[in-house]
């Protein structure tokens, strides 16, 4: 079989199309196979952290982002009982980052601008619904079996990347574990025009809000807030996907105010999961493919990202002949330690903290707001710049 002189990727999700704009602005030439019709609209990450968008930046898709999306360069912690805990800038790391603050905006508007600016590009070949099936590899070259239209056909090229999501086919055809668990409990996002604005006094774009019995979050994007409750395990679906049950949720939001206009209610399982390799020979994971996490503290989609442009980097390095193969071991070595160190760890402390009954969370988050050598070091754990500069202790 004629192998293509091409690198391979698997699903347009966010980070298949930023690893492949970030080689094909390389002179890599990509073909990337998506299984939907087109690129998805589903209402998931909002939430873009500081470093991405500097990342962002050099692939020309952060003004058009920051354009489409609102800036928040403050976020807040409330209990429900005492209301505002404590309030952060990401003003404080400003030295660190071109970009002081998150960007609150749906993921599905990034994937389109790098789609739109990808396309008529002489290097990238997008193929729809066309879903990877099987992956098979020797010494030069990774083979994909790609369904298109009822048929099978199987195409080789040089390197495959899967970025093919929580469920990925290149990951399972390979063989590699996805170790962790699930949690009992679920997540209910509810999304609503209300304007928040007008009823709570200086509320930010992002708020967490504390409570042992259910928290939630509330995220703003332009037009819209979703509000994401904690669903017990008890709570079974017939129960959770009425319009009662979410409205007796948001009921519970601001005393007093009920009977909201909700747009749409998903609800999610959540999980904590990583591959137990990042790479096999000419095939590497990233994303959601490689690892999973629960969505407090914005780190799937960002941290999916931060591979992308980590393994990309060193690929591009590779193909162009300025790197030896063994400089893509690295993507593994720093990328799945600091999934594990810090990524996992965080998002895991985040939740636990929310629903902590005891003052510690609560009494610790205030000492650090105080104290400002403790709020920068906490911001640049919040904004994930202190994971990248982890990831490039581990050589
Ligand atoms: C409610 C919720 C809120 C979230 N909020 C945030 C947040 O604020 N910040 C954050 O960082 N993360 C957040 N996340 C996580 C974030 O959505 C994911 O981490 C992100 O979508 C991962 O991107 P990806 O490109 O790896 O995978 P995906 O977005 O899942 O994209 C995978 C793509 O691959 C395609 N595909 C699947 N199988 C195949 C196949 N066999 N062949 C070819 N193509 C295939 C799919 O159609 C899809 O287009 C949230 C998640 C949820 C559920």
């Amino acid at each position: 079989m004629t192998v293509q002189n091409r690198v391979f990727i698997a699903g347009a999700g966010p980070v298949g199309l930023v690893a492949a704009a970030n080689l094909v602005r390389s002179g890599v030439p990509v073909t990337l196979f998506e299984s939907g019709p087109t690129l998805s609209e589903e209402s998931r990450a909002s939430t873009f952290h500081p470093p991405t968008l500097d990342m962002l930046d050099a692939l020309g898709a952060a003004e058009p982002l920051i354009a489409q999306g609102l800036k928040a360069p403050q976020f807040q912690y409330r209990t429900k009982a005492d209301g505002l805990l404590a309030q952060f800038d990401f003003g404080i790391i400003a030295d660190a980052t071109g970009h002081p603050y998150r960007v609150q905006s749906e993921q599905s508007k990034l994937t389109a601008i790098l789609l739109d600016r990808l396309r008529g590009d002489p290097n990238f070949d997008i193929r729809f619904d066309s879903p990877v099936r099987a992956v098979t590899q020797d010494a030069s070259s990774v083979s994909v079996t790609v369904e298109h239209d009822g048929r099978a056909e199987t195409l080789s090229g040089r390197w495959l990347i899967g970025a093919d999501g929580a469920s990925s086919a290149v990951r399972r055809s390979l063989g590699i574990a996805f170790e962790g668990f699930t949690w009992p409990d679920r997540l209910l996002v509810v999304s609503t025009p209300f304007d928040f604005h007008s009823v709570i006094a200086g509320l930010t774009a992002v708020n967490y809000v504390a409570d042992p019995e259910r928290w939630h979050f509330l995220l703003q994007i332009p037009g819209l807030w979703r509000v994401m409750f904690l669903i017990k395990q008890d709570e079974t679906d017939e129960q959770i996907l009425t319009r009662e049950f979410a409205q007796s949720l948001m009921a519970d939001v601001v005393p007093g105010i009920s009977n909201y206009e909700i747009s749409h209610t998903t609800l999610y399982k959540v999980h904590q999961r990583v591959a137990g390799t990042f790479r096999m020979g000419r095939a590497f994971l990233a994303g959601d493919a490689a690892h999973i996490n629960n969505p407090l503290g914005g780190m799937g989609m960002n941290g999916g990202i931060h591979d992308a442009i980590n393994l990309t980097d060193r690929l591009a390095k590779v193909w162009n002949g300025a790197a030896p193969d063994a400089e893509l071991d690295r993507y593994d070595l720093q990328r799945r330690l600091v999934t594990h160190e810090t990524i996992q760890t965080q998002t895991i402390q985040n939740k636990k903290n929310l629903e902590s009954p005891g003052p510690e969370f609560r009494d610790s988050l205030r000492q650090t707001a105080a104290d400002p050598k403790r709020s920068y070091d906490y911001m640049l754990r919040v904004s994930m710049i202190a994971t990248l500069r982890r990831a490039t202790e581990l050589g």
